[in-house]
Formats: C-alpha cells, structure tokens, sequence
C-alpha cells in the first residue's frame, strides 16, 4: 500500500490541543501532527502502555471498513491487521446448542476482532514517536472557560488543581465528555442522553489446554434468547471475550440473579453450550462491573472555530452494530478531507461543514445501532429471517447495483450512515413484498418471484445509492 500523502506544513501551522487520548484523540492527533500542527494531547488516565490498566468498556472491538480507512490514512493498518482476527460469519447458538450461520458480507469479506487497549497502545506509540506530538497524561479536565480559552485541569497524580490556556481544542473526551459539558451550558444547545434498560456484563472464555480457540475461532458467536443476548468475540491467545446484554430489572435481569447457584442455573436454562466455557462463571460474574448503555445526541459540535467534539464526545451510540469507534476514526477521515479542500487556515469553514456533514449521519447510526440490538437479540433465532438473510444474499448477486444489504452498507462500505439507513429502509419495504411470495429458498427461482424482482429491482430505479 502507498504511503500516505500529507500536505506541506501549512504556513498557519499552530499548536492544538487534544482533549482525551482514547481510540479518536490518539487517532486525531496524528491526523493533526502529519499536517504540520504541533498537537498536545491530555488525558485523565495514567499512560496504559505504562500502566497496563484498561478502562472498563469492552476488551476487544469490531473493526470494519470505516475505521480501516482512517487508519490506513496514518499508515497503521497493516500492522492493526496483523493482530486483528477476521469474523466472517454470525455463529448462532440457539438453546439446545445448535448452531447456524450466517456470513457477515460476499467474497470474503470480514469484520475483526481487535483488541482495544492494543489498538490504543499502538496509536499512543505512534503519537509519541512523532515530535511534533506531546502526550500528558492524569490530567483531568474538570471544567473550561470558553470566553477565556483556559482549561482548569487537575493532576490526578498530585491532586493538585491548575489552569492553562488554550488556542482551538478538539473534544475526544468520551461519552461523558467535560468539553461537552461546557458547550451545554451555551444558549439553545441541543443535548439528550437515553439509557437503556439493559446493561451489560463481560466474561471470558478462557482458551484450550495449547492455546487452541475451543468455539469456531473466525466468527462472532451470538447466543439470541428474545429479550436478552450474548455474544463472544475471539482473542488472539484462544480465549473469547463474552459480552451479555441483558435487563437491569425483571424476571431475567442482572436484578434477578442474586446467588452464584441462580447465575449458574441460569446459564445452565439458556446458555447450556458455553457453560462448560466458563470456569470462573459466577467468580466472573459478580466480580466484573454491570455497566449501562447509552446514547447521546447533541448539536452544534462546534464553538466558533475554537472547540470541535469528536467520536463518543458528540454521538455516543449503543454498541450493537460495532460501529461506535468505526464512526469516530471516520470523524477523523471527514475532518482531514476538509482541511485538504479547504486549507489550514480555514477553520471556521471547515468546523461548521464537519458538524454539518457528519451530524445527519451520526442520527442515522445511533438508529442503526438500536436497530441491531432487536436484530441480534430476538431477529437472528427466527428461521424466517434466516431465510431472508439467504434470499437477500441471492438477490445482492443477482442484482449488483441495485441491492445492496443494510449490513454491508454500514459495516463494508463508506456511505453516509444517513444514506445507507434511508436506502435499508427502502429495501426492508420490498423485501416484505418478495417475502410474501416465499417460503423456502427453492421459491426463489418461481417465475413470479423472479417477475417480481425484475420489475422492482430491474426496470425501476436502483434500491441503492
Ligand atoms: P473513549 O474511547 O471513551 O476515549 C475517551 C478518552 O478521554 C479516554 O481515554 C478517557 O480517559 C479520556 N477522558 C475522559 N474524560 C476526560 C477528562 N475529563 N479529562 C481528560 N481526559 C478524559 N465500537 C466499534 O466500532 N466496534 C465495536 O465492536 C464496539 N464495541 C463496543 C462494545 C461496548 C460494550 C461498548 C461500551 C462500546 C463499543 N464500541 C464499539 C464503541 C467504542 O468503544 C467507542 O465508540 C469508542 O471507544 C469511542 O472512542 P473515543 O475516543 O471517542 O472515546
């Protein structure tokens, strides 16, 4: 792969700062750095690559094509794919330990499993190898002075609280972000937060006896049950990392299950196949945090051209269509075409186009990702729908260009989220026409299936962009 193009220094060249240096701020700051702007980046925690510590969240991440570009655009994705494992298909485990499944894209395309704290490490080693870079970590960002431009930090190492200025500053705080915070509190700021009443859990599955992956290794496992789920993601060293999203309250609920024998009872009822995977179940699963799912919405993203939020900080979304980082580094992506058309100079210009371009389809993934959520959770153990995943497959081969799955829009191409929502809607609606007309995958080559699809799909204008 070529090396990656960046412009000359710009002559306006000045130094920025980053707020947060998780999976977008670390990300950005190269992005930045490699335009000839000397970038500070701050972050509230010790630094992991020192430390070894992970904040919570999950252990392992689905990379896709979106956040692949951003990174090929620093120059790291080989070296993230090297360690990446590819997922090509849904493996669903239904109650009894059956298995089907259901591959995530055509000719070999795949999601990857990475490793979080990896993928941050290797971008902090990135940041820090690049002089124009410097990296402060266990500085929290308490609150800031928008009219002053100064941040009020504190050390956390120290606890000793201090103030400094600032010139423009980018936002990659987080869900939680303190950059946001204070763009909350200028007029008519738009700002919603929704939980949901489900939370989530991580265990692990540990590896076999020589390290060998004992559930099929190039795959996400999903374990649908209606109402809640769990999934696994694979990890380098054999082990998987399990995630079970699942009600705070009711009768199945994290609520509902107060002893190590109801938890173990549990999985025995719904999860029969991996509880034999899970050696430390109930150690695990009051040890390990219950943590909760949100999304956030807000707007405008900008203050001036002096404060721009990024990734979580400006559109948290739940995690069900593996997208939330991938959006982010796509953030990274937009903001750099921007400052290629319109130059470094051009600040004012090139925030309020990035918030403007990029809000409709930060809206539109915060939907998907609800959506995915029923798909996964309840969609996925329904035959019919497994027979539809099959007849849209056949109509995707039969009809390039004029269908394309949802799926694949989202998570193997690069158009706008909002487009691509838009067009699955389009085809959810025709798909419930062909539906109507099959019942098993042989009714597909019907002459009046056939019919049908040629003059929806064929002579009419194309179902997708
Ligand atoms: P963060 O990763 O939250 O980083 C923010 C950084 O800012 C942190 O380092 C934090 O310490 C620092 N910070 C926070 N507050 C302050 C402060 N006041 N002062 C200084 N520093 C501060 N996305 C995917 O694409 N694929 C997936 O498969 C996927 N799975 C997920 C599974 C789960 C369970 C969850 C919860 C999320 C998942 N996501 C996934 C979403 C993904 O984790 C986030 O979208 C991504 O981490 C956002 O990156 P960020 O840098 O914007 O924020």
């Amino acid at each position: 792969m070529p090396a990656p193009q960046f412009p000359t220094p710009p002559a306006a060249a000045e130094p920025l700062t980053v707020m947060g240096a998780g999976l977008v701020g670390s990300l950005l700051s190269l992005y930045l750095a490699r335009r000839g702007h000397s970038v500070q980046v701050i972050e509230r925690r010790a630094d992991p690559r020192r430390t070894g510590v992970q904040e919570g969240r999950s252990i392992n991440l689905a990379l896709s094509d979106r956040g692949w570009r951003a990174l090929e655009g620093v120059g790291i994705a080989d070296d993230i794919r090297r360690v990446g494992i590819p997922m090509y298909r849904r493996v669903i485990h239904d109650a009894q330990g059956q298995l089907s499944f259901q591959p995530y894209g055509q000719n070999g395309q795949a999601i990857y499993s990475v490793s979080r704290g990896g993928l941050n490490q290797a971008l902090l080693d990135l940041a820090e190898a690049d002089e124009r870079i410097s990296l402060r970590f266990q500085q929290q960002c308490r609150h800031l002075d928008l009219e002053q431009r100064r941040l009020h930090l504190l050390d956390t190492a120290t606890q000793q609280p201090h103030d400094e200025p600032y010139t423009r500053l980018f936002g990659t705080d987080g869900a939680f972000s303190a950059v946001r915070a204070a763009l909350q509190k200028t007029d008519r700021y738009d700002y919603s937060q929704h939980y949901l009443e489900y939370g989530y859990k991580e265990l692990n599955i540990e590896g076999g006896p020589n390290g060998e992956w004992l559930l099929e290794k190039e795959a996400l496992h999903i374990w649908p049950r209606g109402e809640f789920m769990m999934i696994a993601l694979p990890n380098l060293d054999g082990s998987f990392n399990c995630t079970l999203y699942f009600p705070f309250e009711g009768s199945n609920s994290f609520a509902a299950l107060e002893t190590p024998q109801q938890v173990t009872d549990f999985f025995q009822r719904v999860f029969p196949d991996v509880l034999p995977l899970l050696p430390d179940l109930t150690g695990e699963f009051f040890r390990n945090p219950t943590s909760s799912l949100v999304t956030v919405r807000c707007f405008p993203w900008a203050y001036r051209d002096e404060v721009l939020l990024l990734g979580d900080a400006s559109h948290a979304i739940v995690p069900f269509y593996g997208q939330g980082m991938n959006a982010g580094f796509e953030d990274c992506t937009v903001l750099n075409q921007l400052l290629d058309e319109h130059g470094d100079a051009a600040w004012p210009l090139v925030f309020n186009e990035f918030q403007t371009r990029r809000k409709p389809n930060a809206d539109a993934m915060a939907d998907l990702a609800v959506y995915n959520f029923t798909e996964m959770r309840d969609r996925v153990a329904d035959p019919r729908f497994l027979l539809q995943k099959k007849i849209e497959g056949k109509i995707a081969q039969q009809f390039p260009g004029h269908w394309t799955p949802l799926y694949s829009q989202v998570t193997f191409s690069h158009t706008p989220y909002a487009e691509a929502w838009a067009n699955g809607q389009r085809q959810d609606q025709l798909m419930a026409e062909f539906m109507a007309h099959i019942q098993t995958e042989a009714d597909y080559e019907r002459p009046e299936v056939q019919a049908l699809l040629r003059e929806k799909l064929a002579g009419g204008a194309p179902a997708t962009a």
